[in-house]
């Protein structure tokens, strides 16, 4: 996972429903990203949707823990291991 929600989340929810990938939940405090889902939206979009719809900026990358491109293709073929994904797939680091 390179994308994390900090402690300024408001708790709208209004990522949870965006993720392709089914990785944001209600947590104990704040709405969390599950590491083992997160994909940065690469294979699905250009952008992170979950940063995109998030009112008050809080879901960004998170600077400990950064991922390159290929593991996260390769981590969105296992939660989705039924999807083709095309050699154009979409990825943020193609813009
Ligand atoms: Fe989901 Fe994309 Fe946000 Fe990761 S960056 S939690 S895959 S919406």
């Amino acid at each position: 996972m390179a994308t994390m929600i900090t402690e300024e989340c408001i708790n709208c929810g209004a990522c949870e429903p965006e993720c392709p990938n089914e990785a944001i939940s209600e947590g104990e405090d704040i709405f969390i990203i599950d590491p083992d889902r997160c994909t940065e939206c690469v294979g699905h979009f250009d952008t992170e949707q979950c940063a995109a719809v998030c009112p008050v900026n809080c879901c960004v990358t998170d600077p400990n823990n950064e991922e390159a491109e290929a593991p996260l293709l390769a981590r969105a073929k296992v939660v989705h291991p039924l999807k083709i994904f095309p050699a154009d797939y979409p990825s943020r680091f193609r813009q």
